[in-house]
């Protein structure tokens, strides 16, 4: 018994060491220590001393650690280990990390989490909201500009740069608006609800492209020509990265500048002789400087000893000989300008590489950097703008039309792909929100920015398809009243650019977060490949065996929180949110662990197991997603009527996370059977969102309340001519308040009308004298109104035939 009992509490002393991250020395004291309890007792023998020593002595003395542990260590590392490419070592060092590498810490700190601040916007970002944004979504027809003009019109143009849309990230002294990445995103997010084409007009030049390269990169004479040019809309700008034969591998352009000498203003200066074929560029068509990426080769020796100088990005004039713009593509009737570009030996002086001759060769990094910042902001924003507008217009739709004798968002079916859009509506904005807060505080955090990109996008786009769904024919049949179709025919757009998303998914979360994140790996990379020996070592063995006690620890907490639930781990709060933090502790640590075995298993062949590294990513990107809903809850001040939205979101990631894990662990290399047992010795803790808690938010969608009003705040919802979600929120209103009068003439005429001809139930309610005249005309506006949101557009068919277009029969591609 006294062993069992000696044995017993040993094992959690210990195990709560190795739990608590203790250091090396006081688990060494504390082994001793339970040692020397077993030998008082009688139970430790001197075997057990000697095996003791044995294990203790090597590792707490720091030079025997290093001879005997280290160096061997080191050794194998290297081997396993292959040293990475340049392209890869500045995708990694490029960006910060932020709150991703206390996820991935295993212990995330919540207090820290909170501690963030919230974000705000200025005055002047306020009314720019409230003004030229609201005034612009006036201006915009939508189905003018993707039907019939193929184009903004050229007053929307002119508006948006008199008003500097195209500045918002460019500094006031070059005559920017200089907005905070959170306002930015609030733009985005208003003018997506409007129009897809007007939020990628906008986005575009405010993300990556040359005004964000100019600020970072540009010289001081670059900045000075050309910010305050863009700022105005005086310049338009375009980024050439893409070509046929490289998208998702855009390391591997062949588009290529030699180095030579050439005429330029009369003078003979060193310039490049640029030669590339782009496609996909947004802007491209009506742009007036081109951003290009090009690789640089010097094989004279004019700027130095190395030839092969690598990509380099350079600002190129529209207007000058050989440059050519002007076609476009069609990409899925979303008529934002977008379209190829070529040159061939187009001379340039090298003062057009952005940043001077110095950043020749410099390009790709000034990308994988400039792009943490854009690819956070623009396509999650425009994500985010449209599903919230749709979940007004989802839950408006589907309060006022009928069927059954019943509006469609009663129905239980209709409710679960309601809750969908509205707790991702809710998560959306919640994600916007803190990752927004990071880049304003500095941070250009790049595995977060590539995970809101891809989980934004994607939700998006099966929102969008839900609201398609719920919509039925509304949402089919094209027209001015149609407010959904382009939206859902435009979405692959945003899955494809800025990093594909199954290419983000397989290869760049995970790939980048492992070693970003992990707080050794990276360190232990460094150190395994210092030319210095001394130093290598030394940094190796601080690394290694900190990486060593991180596993254990995260082994013992993923088993402790499988055998309690995580119960009695540590949550901020003690309400409705406390089991949700309690679950991210326990999938935080599993994270931890099972990165560190599949690293630990597969090496360097993780990168090409892409499943592997999918659903290693998955759990840190849906970790990152509940994080930050549970942050936007507490910033909200923790509103009650909110719990459902918060609780949808929450249970759904978490529940993703889950499946994630649980096939990440049935396709582990090994053990996975085994691993899953340790971890979930109890079962799944998550189940899918429940069809009360879906009514629940099916429910809020519908009624106008303080939660529905708090998830579409900031969106467009005038009830104007060029905005049929607006008007539809007029229309749920007039119907909500028409409901009780309609029954009220109901009971008076003692008979059950069929909601519909409401004007005439005005008639009889007036003639019963149940209904006031205000009453009545209540009854004929819903009415007015309610025709409106069933009904559809129809044309003649004269109005559907397209401008011609000249279609060539396809001819095979001549090589060059
Ligand atoms: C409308 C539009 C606007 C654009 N605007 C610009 C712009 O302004 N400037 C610019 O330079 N570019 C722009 N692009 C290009 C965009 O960034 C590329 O389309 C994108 O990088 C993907 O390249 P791709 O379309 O050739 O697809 P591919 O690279 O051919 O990829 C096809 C599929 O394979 C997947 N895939 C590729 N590699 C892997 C991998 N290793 N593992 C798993 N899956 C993989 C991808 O995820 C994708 O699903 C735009 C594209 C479009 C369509």
């Amino acid at each position: 018994m006294t062993t069992l009992i000696w044995s017993i509490a040993s094992i959690l002393v210990l195990g709560g060491l190795i739990y608590k991250r203790a250091s090396l020395t006081l688990f060494t004291l504390v082994a001793a220590a339970a040692l020397a309890i077993g030998s008082g007792l009688g139970i430790v023998g001197t075997l057990a001393w000697i095996l003791f020593a044995i294990i203790a002595i090597p590792f707490n003395v720091a030079s025997l650690r290093k001879s005997l542990l280290t160096k061997p260590a080191l050794k194998a590392f290297r081997s396993v280990m292959p040293e990475m490419s340049q392209t890869e070592k500045d995708a990694i060092e490029a960006g910060t990390t932020w709150w991703d590498a206390d996820l991935f810490s295993g212990a995330p700190d919540w207090k820290k989490m909170h501690q963030l601040p919230m974000p705000r916007l200025s005055a002047e970002e306020q009314a720019f909201l409230d003004g030229p944004v609201e005034e612009v979504s006036r201006m915009v027809n939508a189905f003018r500009v993707s039907h019939q003009d193929a184009d903004l019109t050229p007053e929307v143009w002119q508006y948006l740069k008199d008003k500097k849309f195209f500045a918002m990230i460019i500094k006031k002294k070059y005559g920017g608006l200089e907005f905070s990445p959170y306002a930015q995103s609030q733009v985005l997010q208003k003018l997506a609800g409007v129009d897809s084409v007007l939020a990628s007009t906008v986005g575009v030049p405010n993300s990556l492209g040359p005004g964000e390269l100019l600020q970072h990169y540009g010289t001081e004479e670059q900045k000075d020509h050309y910010l305050p040019r863009l700022a105005v809309g005086q310049e338009v700008p375009c980024f050439a990265l893409t070509s046929p034969e490289a998208g998702s591998d855009a390391g591997a352009i062949p588009d290529y500048g030699i180095v030579c000498k050439g005429e330029w203003e009369g003078k003979e200066v060193v310039g490049m002789r640029l030669t590339w074929n782009k496609r996909y560029i947004t802007l491209a068509p009506v742009a007036t400087v081109l951003g290009l990426a090009f690789k640089l080769r010097d094989p004279d020796g004019l700027m130095g000893d190395q030839e092969d100088i690598g990509i380099t990005c350079a600002l190129v004039p529209t207007d000058i000989d050989g440059v050519v713009i002007g076609r476009r593509h069609f990409p899925l009737n979303t008529m934002f300008q977008n379209g190829p570009t070529q040159g061939n030996d187009v001379f340039v002086p090298l003062d057009f590489i952005i940043g001077g001759p110095k950043m020749a060769g410099k390009g790709w990094r000034m990308l994988v950097e400039c792009l943490s910042v854009g690819r956070g902001i623009t396509l999650p924003s425009n994500s985010a703008g449209g599903i919230k507008t749709a979940a007004a217009a989802t839950g408006s739709y589907s309060r006022i039309r009928r069927q059954f004798k019943t509006p469609i968002g009663k129905m239980e079916g209709i409710e679960e792909p309601m809750a969908r859009i509205g707790g991702n509506a809710y998560l959306m904005e919640a994600v916007n929100a803190m990752t927004t807060t990071a880049l304003g505080l500095g941070e250009k955090p790049s595995v977060i920015s590539a995970i809101v990109k891809m989980h934004l996008t994607d939700r998006m786009q099966k929102c969008v398809i839900d609201a398609m769904d719920i919509h039925g024919g509304k949402g089919v049949c094209l027209g001015p009243n149609n407010y959904l179709g382009r939206g859902y025919q435009g979405a692959p757009i945003a899955i494809t650019v800025e990093g594909a998303n199954i290419l983000t998914r397989s290869l760049v979360i995970y790939g980048q977060g492992a070693i970003r994140c992990h707080p050794y790996v990276l360190k232990e990379m460094e150190a395994a490949f210092d030319k210095d020996a001394g130093r290598s070592l030394e940094n190796f063995d601080n690394a290694v065996w900190g990486h060593v006690g991180f596993v254990f620890s995260n082994l013992v907490r993923s088993i402790w929180f499988g055998l309690t639930g995580a119960r009695f781990s540590s949550a901020p709060y003690s309400d409705v949110t406390k089991r949700y933090y309690q679950h991210m502790n326990r999938f935080s640590a599993n994270l931890a662990l099972l990165s560190d075995l599949a690293m630990a298993m597969l090496g360097g062949s993780l990168k090409r197991k892409e499943r592997t590294s999918a659903r290693l990513g998955d759990l840190l990107s849906q970790l990152y997603l509940t994080s930050a809903t549970l942050k936007r809850y507490q910033d909200d001040g923790r509103q009650t009527d909110d719990i459902p939205l918060m609780q949808w979101a929450v249970e759904d990631s978490l529940y993703k996370l889950q499946t994630s894990l649980v096939e990440l662990l049935e396709n582990f290399p090994a053990f996975g059977g085994l691993l899953k047992f340790l971890m979930f010795p109890l079962g799944l803790p998550m189940k899918r969102t429940s069809d009360k808690l879906d009514h629940q938010v099916a429910k809020i969608l519908q009624t106008p309340c303080a939660a529905r009003d708090r998830l579409i705040a900031g969106q467009w919802l005038e009830a104007h001519e060029n905005n049929p979600v607006g008007r539809q929120e007029q229309t749920l209103r007039n119907i909500l308040a028409a409901e009780p009068l309609f029954d009220k003439v109901c009971k008076a005429a003692g008979t059950k009308l069929p909601f519909w001809k409401l004007h005439e139930v005005a008639e009889k309610g007036l003639e019963l004298g149940v209904l006031t005249a205000d009453e009545a005309q209540l009854l004929r506006d819903a009415e007015t109104g309610r025709l409106e949101t069933i009904n559809v557009d129809d044309f003649d068919p004269e109005e559907l035939k397209a401008n011609p277009v000249e279609v060539e029969p396809t001819k095979p591609v001549q090589a060059a």
